[in-house]
Protein backbone atom coordinates (compact mmCIF):
# COMPACT_ATOMS: atom_id res chain seq x y z
CA UNK A 1 0.00 0.00 0.00
CA UNK A 2 1.12 3.49 -0.52
CA UNK A 3 2.34 5.69 2.51
CA UNK A 4 0.42 8.90 2.98
CA UNK A 5 3.61 10.03 3.99
CA UNK A 6 7.42 9.61 4.25
CA UNK A 7 7.76 10.21 8.25
CA UNK A 8 7.80 6.33 8.99
CA UNK A 9 11.20 5.04 9.73
CA UNK A 10 12.10 1.24 9.61
CA UNK A 11 12.62 0.23 12.84
CA UNK A 12 16.24 -1.04 13.88
CA UNK A 13 15.97 -4.72 15.11
CA UNK A 14 19.62 -6.17 15.25
CA UNK A 15 20.54 -7.51 18.30
CA UNK A 16 22.24 -4.33 21.20
CA UNK A 17 26.08 -3.92 21.80
CA UNK A 18 27.57 -4.20 24.87
CA UNK A 19 27.40 -0.53 25.67
CA UNK A 20 23.79 -0.17 24.64
CA UNK A 21 23.29 -3.04 27.18
CA UNK A 22 25.01 -1.25 29.82
CA UNK A 23 22.65 2.01 28.90
CA UNK A 24 25.68 3.75 30.10
CA UNK A 25 26.43 5.57 26.78
CA UNK A 26 22.38 6.63 26.53
CA UNK A 27 22.21 8.18 30.24
CA UNK A 28 24.89 10.28 29.57
CA UNK A 29 23.60 11.56 26.28
CA UNK A 30 20.45 12.07 28.26
CA UNK A 31 22.15 14.26 30.93
CA UNK A 32 24.61 15.65 28.75
CA UNK A 33 20.97 16.97 26.98
CA UNK A 34 19.38 18.39 30.41
CA UNK A 35 22.35 19.82 31.01
CA UNK A 36 22.30 21.55 27.91
CA UNK A 37 18.74 22.57 29.06
CA UNK A 38 19.55 23.88 32.04
CA UNK A 39 22.33 26.63 30.68
CA UNK A 40 19.63 28.11 27.96
CA UNK A 41 17.51 31.09 28.93
CA UNK A 42 13.97 30.10 30.28
CA UNK A 43 11.49 30.32 28.17
CA UNK A 44 8.50 30.88 31.30
CA UNK A 45 7.98 33.42 33.94
CA UNK A 46 7.21 32.43 37.23
CA UNK A 47 4.08 34.51 36.97
CA UNK A 48 2.83 36.15 39.17
CA UNK A 49 5.83 37.06 41.28
CA UNK A 50 7.46 37.85 37.94
CA UNK A 51 5.69 39.71 35.11
CA UNK A 52 6.23 40.07 31.24
CA UNK A 53 6.47 44.05 30.26
CA UNK A 54 3.32 44.38 28.14
CA UNK A 55 3.34 44.80 24.77
CA UNK A 56 2.67 48.70 23.87
CA UNK A 57 -0.51 47.78 21.60
CA UNK A 58 -1.64 45.50 24.86
CA UNK A 59 -5.54 46.04 25.72
CA UNK A 60 -7.04 44.67 28.86
CA UNK A 61 -10.01 45.14 31.19
CA UNK A 62 -12.28 48.04 30.18
CA UNK A 63 -13.77 51.55 32.04
CA UNK A 64 -16.55 53.27 31.44
CA UNK A 65 -15.28 57.55 32.07
CA UNK A 66 -16.26 60.27 33.35
CA UNK A 67 -15.77 63.79 32.75
CA UNK A 68 -13.45 66.42 34.60
CA UNK A 69 -16.63 67.37 36.97
CA UNK A 70 -17.74 63.78 37.63
CA UNK A 71 -20.67 63.13 35.21
CA UNK A 72 -20.70 59.91 33.30
CA UNK A 73 -19.88 60.50 29.73
CA UNK A 74 -21.81 57.15 28.33
CA UNK A 75 -25.04 58.39 26.43
CA UNK A 76 -26.17 54.75 25.88
CA UNK A 77 -25.90 55.31 22.18
CA UNK A 78 -25.20 52.04 21.58
CA UNK A 79 -22.47 52.30 18.59
CA UNK A 80 -20.40 50.58 21.01
CA UNK A 81 -22.42 47.28 21.06
CA UNK A 82 -22.77 47.57 17.13
CA UNK A 83 -19.41 47.80 16.69
CA UNK A 84 -18.60 45.03 18.80
CA UNK A 85 -17.65 41.80 16.46
CA UNK A 86 -18.71 39.21 19.61
CA UNK A 87 -22.04 41.17 20.76
CA UNK A 88 -20.40 40.94 24.16
CA UNK A 89 -21.77 44.80 25.11
CA UNK A 90 -25.52 45.18 26.17
CA UNK A 91 -27.12 48.44 27.53
CA UNK A 92 -30.48 49.98 28.88
CA UNK A 93 -30.73 53.42 28.21
CA UNK A 94 -32.93 55.84 30.77
CA UNK A 95 -33.88 59.94 30.06
CA UNK A 96 -32.13 62.30 33.02
CA UNK A 97 -34.39 63.40 34.98
CA UNK A 98 -34.38 66.81 36.58
CA UNK A 99 -32.07 67.31 38.95
CA UNK A 100 -29.90 64.69 37.74
CA UNK A 101 -27.77 67.27 35.63
CA UNK A 102 -24.61 66.90 38.04
CA UNK A 103 -24.41 62.83 37.46
CA UNK A 104 -24.96 62.44 33.41
CA UNK A 105 -23.38 64.70 30.84
CA UNK A 106 -26.44 64.31 28.12
CA UNK A 107 -30.24 63.91 28.27
CA UNK A 108 -29.74 60.17 28.33
CA UNK A 109 -27.26 57.98 30.02
CA UNK A 110 -26.92 53.97 30.32
CA UNK A 111 -29.26 52.79 33.45
CA UNK A 112 -27.39 49.56 32.73
CA UNK A 113 -24.06 48.51 31.17
CA UNK A 114 -22.71 44.88 30.45
CA UNK A 115 -19.70 43.41 29.22
CA UNK A 116 -19.31 39.76 28.81
CA UNK A 117 -15.84 39.29 29.39
CA UNK A 118 -15.93 35.66 28.50
CA UNK A 119 -17.11 36.78 24.36
CA UNK A 120 -14.87 40.02 24.69
CA UNK A 121 -11.85 38.98 22.07
CA UNK A 122 -10.20 42.36 23.37
CA UNK A 123 -10.19 44.26 19.88
CA UNK A 124 -10.95 47.42 20.81
CA UNK A 125 -13.27 48.26 18.27
CA UNK A 126 -16.09 49.65 21.22
CA UNK A 127 -13.44 52.17 22.33
CA UNK A 128 -12.93 53.58 18.45
CA UNK A 129 -16.75 53.55 18.30
CA UNK A 130 -17.18 55.66 21.32
CA UNK A 131 -18.38 59.45 19.98
CA UNK A 132 -18.28 60.46 23.78
CA UNK A 133 -14.86 59.31 24.91
CA UNK A 134 -16.79 57.05 27.07
CA UNK A 135 -15.47 53.67 26.83
CA UNK A 136 -11.33 52.93 27.40
CA UNK A 137 -9.58 49.70 27.60
CA UNK A 138 -6.72 49.60 30.20
CA UNK A 139 -3.96 47.13 31.07
CA UNK A 140 -5.45 45.55 33.25
CA UNK A 141 -5.00 41.91 32.89
CA UNK A 142 -8.87 40.49 33.94
CA UNK A 143 -8.67 38.36 36.34
CA UNK A 144 -9.40 34.86 36.08
CA UNK A 145 -11.91 32.88 38.30
CA UNK A 146 -13.95 29.89 38.40
CA UNK A 147 -17.57 31.33 38.16
CA UNK A 148 -18.78 32.41 34.40
CA UNK A 149 -21.18 34.80 36.26
CA UNK A 150 -18.30 36.66 37.70
CA UNK A 151 -17.07 37.71 33.79
CA UNK A 152 -19.84 39.46 33.47
CA UNK A 153 -19.00 43.13 34.32
CA UNK A 154 -21.58 45.15 35.38
CA UNK A 155 -21.88 49.26 35.13
CA UNK A 156 -20.70 49.19 38.45
CA UNK A 157 -17.54 47.62 37.46
CA UNK A 158 -16.79 49.36 34.73
CA UNK A 159 -17.49 52.82 35.88
CA UNK A 160 -14.28 54.70 37.18
CA UNK A 161 -14.96 56.43 40.98
CA UNK A 162 -15.92 60.01 40.62
CA UNK A 163 -12.51 62.01 40.61
CA UNK A 164 -14.74 64.51 42.91
CA UNK A 165 -15.21 62.16 45.86
CA UNK A 166 -11.76 61.16 45.91
CA UNK A 167 -9.90 62.32 49.10
S1 LIG B 1 -13.00 45.02 22.95
FE1 LIG B 1 -13.98 44.28 21.03
S2 LIG B 1 -14.96 42.37 21.60
FE2 LIG B 1 -14.50 43.43 23.53
S3 LIG B 1 -16.37 44.55 24.02
FE3 LIG B 1 -15.04 45.95 22.84
S4 LIG B 1 -15.67 45.69 20.70
FE4 LIG B 1 -16.50 43.96 21.85
S1 LIG C 1 -19.79 53.79 25.64
FE1 LIG C 1 -19.77 55.34 24.01
S2 LIG C 1 -20.45 54.24 22.17
FE2 LIG C 1 -21.01 52.97 23.93
S3 LIG C 1 -23.11 53.57 24.39
FE3 LIG C 1 -21.77 54.82 25.70
S4 LIG C 1 -21.47 56.70 24.52
FE4 LIG C 1 -22.26 55.18 23.08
Amino acid sequence: MEKLTKRSVQVDRSPMTISERAYLPSILKGLGITLGHILKKKATVSYPEEKRPFSPVFRGLHILNRDEEGKERCTACGLCALACPAEAITMEAAERKAGEEHLYREEKYAAKYEINMLRCIFCGYCEEACPKDAIYLTETIMPSNYNRQSFIYKKEDLLIPDPKKQG
